[in-house]
């Protein structure tokens, strides 16, 4: 089977990720390969193997959930399970509606388009987006007044696999030309280990079980944290021991690099101690939250409280945020009585 080709990209990966990880040697390219996420990979190689048999491409696939659990990752292995090329690009670089139509002409048949952040594309070019989706054509209008030409352009059939890290952004009529909705949840501490293992083994790191299960437990349940501290960890072991990467090794940088047990950083303590500081544990306004510790309100709900929400440290209610009792008696803080009385939700 063909592998997929990380360098053949309409945009360039750092632009679209953030990171440089074209030549990423940790992407798995196969279902097989492709740890956890069990439901999700098991309908998905279903709707593979139909698609397969009926010699189609695959429906649209819409794949939501926080950053860094998989999601171009996983648009690849459809690519590479499929036989066909990957073309990846993300919402904010499609501009204008041509910038679109130049992407889809482009298209062969059964191509898989990968675009991030689909809840970031703009109206005009959603509105390209519709026909091509649902009819595989587009009509272009060229010119003005008398002037103007419409032509209508047939497209290769194609599999657009959308990503977004919410689903409840994308507007109705997007939504439901998704055939496949797959939702990608946080990863368990063993799934994490695994991935770590395998991520080791890749990056020839000796790493014992106990060392990989306790990067895994303090990675928030997201498999591009787990590598990163995986290569952190990995600098101290070499320096400051024999290489190795055991409990208390990993135990060691972790400290160092202000991580705590449960996997939470500055920015999470940062957050709940100015919840506990200026709001009395809460509720308070996601907007006043990221105002008063100087974030970015989609930083905080795409990458800091999906985890603390998902270890019983924050409460999401229709009058904001909230700390929990869990959330105090971990970090030392007195616990305000907004979050006295509140269960903690496994
Ligand atoms: P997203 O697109 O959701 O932000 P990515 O697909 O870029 O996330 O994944 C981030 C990194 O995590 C990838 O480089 C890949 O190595 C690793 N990864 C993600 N999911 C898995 C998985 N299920 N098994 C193994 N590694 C994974």
């Amino acid at each position: 089977m063909e592998e997929f080709d990380f360098e053949n990209r309409i945009v360039s990966p750092t632009e679209i990720m953030g990171e440089n990880d074209s030549d990423n040697p940790l992407r798995p390219r196969t279902l097989h390969d492709y740890i956890g996420q069990e439901k999700a990979k098991q309908n998905l190689a279903v709707f593979m193997e139909a698609a397969r048999q009926r010699h189609e491409s695959l429906d649209h696939v819409l794949l939501y959930g926080p950053p860094g659990l998989g999601k171009t990752t996983l648009s690849g292995i459809i690519a590479n399970e499929m036989n066909v090329n990957l073309r990846i690009t993300s919402g904010p670089a499609i501009e204008k509606p041509g910038d679109l139509a130049a992407i889809l002409t482009n298209l062969n048949e059964g191509d898989v388009l990968f675009i991030d952040e689909i809840h970031r594309i703009s109206r005009a070019v959603e509105e390209i987006l519709y026909p091509a989706m649902e009819d595989f054509a587009i009509d272009i209008v060229t010119g003005k007044g008398q002037m103007a030409a419409s032509y209508h352009l047939p497209l290769p059939h194609f599999t657009l696999v959308g990503a977004t890290t919410r689903a409840g952004q994308l507007t109705a009529p997007l939504r439901d030309r998704f055939g496949v909705c797959l939702r990608l949840e946080l990863y368990t501490p063993e799934e994490l280990a695994r991935i770590i293992c395998r991520s080791a083994g890749i990056l020839n790191i000796a790493i014992e079980q106990e060392g990989a299960l306790e990067i895994a437990s303090r990675s928030r349940g997201t498999p591009r944290i787990a590598n990163r501290m995986l290569k952190r960890v990995r600098d101290f072991a070499q320096v400051l021991s024999n290489g190795v990467i055991t409990l208390s090794t990993a135990r060691t940088a972790l400290e160092r690099l202000e991580v705590d047990e449960l996997g939470l950083d500055a920015n999470d303590r940062r957050m709940l101690t100015a919840l506990v500081k200026f709001y009395r544990g809460g509720p308070v306004g996601l907007e006043t939250l990221a105002a008063a510790i100087g974030e970015e309100a989609v930083t905080i709900e795409d990458v800091i409280e999906p985890y603390l929400m998902q270890i019983g440290f924050l409460n999401r209610t229709p009058r904001g945020r909230c700390i929990t009792r869990a959330a105090c008696l971990h970090l030392g803080f007195e616990v305000p009585d907004a979050a006295e009385g509140q269960i903690r939700f496994e």
